[in-house]
């Protein structure tokens, strides 16, 4: 959509809408909202919305906390699952600006849109489809979630009334209403765990839709009576949740990664984004995979990506290449999770890339064989490195790549960095159950 300001409030009006949410997402993902109504619909439109930026976790200092929120009039969209009686609630997702009138530097889209112009200036643009999978949990009497899946007790039977199924079906259908070209659904391979596929679109409309999708997913499963989870391992001994992210660049309306004459129809631009991609991997982790529970995912066995190599063959690399050729050419990095700041994780997805054209960086080999299958001396001889260990590793790795802290811009990197040694330092000295059933009775 391509709408006008006059169209916005036109659709307002024709639709019913009372309430209006101005949706913004903070560093480490959430979802925020400014909420006004449809009386300060037009004063929105003009940017004169403001809200306290001090109460948002890693924003702002309180002697400067006045922010202003520029809505994106093309994000305009009802949410569908809301009564219509009494007037309908819609959203338009808002950039972060400072009393100053400039973009404000903490706000995630605006990192996006920084590194998305420099792909401009180089002549490209991007293309972006994640494949965000989830888990959906039954909840106890009092509401509160388990970990217990929808489906238990043989999730290969037809179950009747599957609350699950239900609640995806509803899912598929309220993302649809609200613009979304679902391309695919389908249960994942672990009992209760699930995908919903998007198609792709520009990178900026896609981090704006992933954000929108997690809260969508999880409110429709609420109103089932079921608690879906975008946590990466919930369970021990059961494939995680990862969030495997399609990528491509076009040049004057050509993909960039298209190139006939090449053994594997790849062009010197899509060597070199590969290049790219995995000479920073590690940083980028930190970034695509942001929390302590995002590397219980990252192991050997379930599907999750362990080493840093690319293949067009098969799927335990980092780095695979669908088959398609043509405008569908494309990689698909498979470490991305759905704890990831959207907006975050392409911005440096896509520096990565960028540096790997700018400096003409070439590939290792690809691996065609299964890493997981090869001994630590062949892994060796191939030159194979391991993704980061824990959060931990990947926030030291990070410190150490300046391409992507430059991507990322100084306050967005501080406010991460923090914010994580935290979460680290305090399940470091937790005390977890493991431990107990070790050592208790031994010691
Ligand atoms: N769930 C797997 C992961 O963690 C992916 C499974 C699949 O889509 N083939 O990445
Ligand atoms: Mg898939
Ligand atoms: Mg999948
Ligand atoms: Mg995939």
């Amino acid at each position: 959509s391509n709408y006008s300001k006059e169209d916005v409030l036109a659709l307002a009006k024709e639709n019913d809408v009372k309430f209006i949410r101005m949706q913004f997402t903070d560093i480490l993902g959430i979802v925020k909202n400014v909420a006004i109504t449809v009386d300060q619909l037009e004063d929105a439109l003009d940017n004169k919305i403001m809200f306290d930026g001090s109460s948002i976790d890693g924003f702002t200092r309180i002697q400067e906390s006045d922010m202003y929120l520029r809505p994106d009039y093309n994000t305009f969209t009802i949410f569908p699952w809301r009564p219509k009686e009494g007037g309908s609630v819609a959203r338009l997702i808002c950039d972060v600006y400072t009393p100053e009138g400039k973009p404000f530097e903490g706000d995630p889209r605006n990192v996006l849109k920084k590194v998305l112009a420099e792909a401009e200036e180089m002549g490209f643009s991007m293309n972006v489809g994640p494949e965000p999978e989830f888990f959906l949990f039954k909840s106890d009497e009092d509401g509160s979630p388990t970990i217990i899946p929808h489906d238990e007790g043989g999730y290969f039977d037809l179950a009747p009334n599957d609350l699950g199924s239900d609640a995806r079906r509803s899912i598929v259908l309220a993302l649809e209403e609200m613009g979304f070209d679902v391309e695919a659904s389908h249960h994942e391979v672990a009992p209760g765990q699930h995908e919903i596929d998007f198609k792709y679109k520009d990178a900026l409309s896609t981090a704006d839709n992933i954000s929108t999708f997690k809260f969508v997913t999880k409110s429709i499963a609420h109103q089932h009576g079921i608690h879906a989870t975008f946590m990466p391992k919930p369970i021990f001994g059961e494939n995680g949740s990862g969030m495997h992210v399609h990528q491509s660049l076009y040049k004057d309306g050509e993909n960039a990664f298209y190139d006939e004459s090449d053994e594997l129809g790849l062009s010197k631009t899509a060597y070199y984004y590969i290049g790219g991609l995995l000479k920073h991997a590690k940083a980028i982790t930190a970034i695509t995979n942001p929390s302590i529970n995002s590397y219980k995912r990252l192991v050997p066995g379930y599907e999750a990506p362990v080493y840093i190599a690319w293949s067009s063959a098969n799927r335990s690399a980092l780095i695979r290449i669908p088959a398609a050729r043509g405008n569908g050419t494309r990689l698909e990095l498979r470490n991305p999770d759905p704890t990831a700041n959207p907006y975050l994780a392409i911005a440096v997805m896509l520096k990565a890339g960028l540096d790997g054209i700018k400096n003409n960086i070439e590939p290792p080999k690809e691996v065609l064989s299964n890493i997981y299958d090869m001994t630590l001396a062949e892994k060796d001889e191939a030159e194979i490195e391991s993704l980061p260990g824990s959060i931990n590793e990947a926030i030291e790795l990070l410190l150490d790549d300046e391409i992507i802290k430059g991507a990322l811009g100084e306050h967005v990197l501080t406010h991460f960095v923090e914010a994580k040694q935290i979460e680290w330092d305090v399940y470091r000295t937790q005390v977890h159950q493991w431990e107990l059933d070790q050592y208790l009775t031994k010691f």
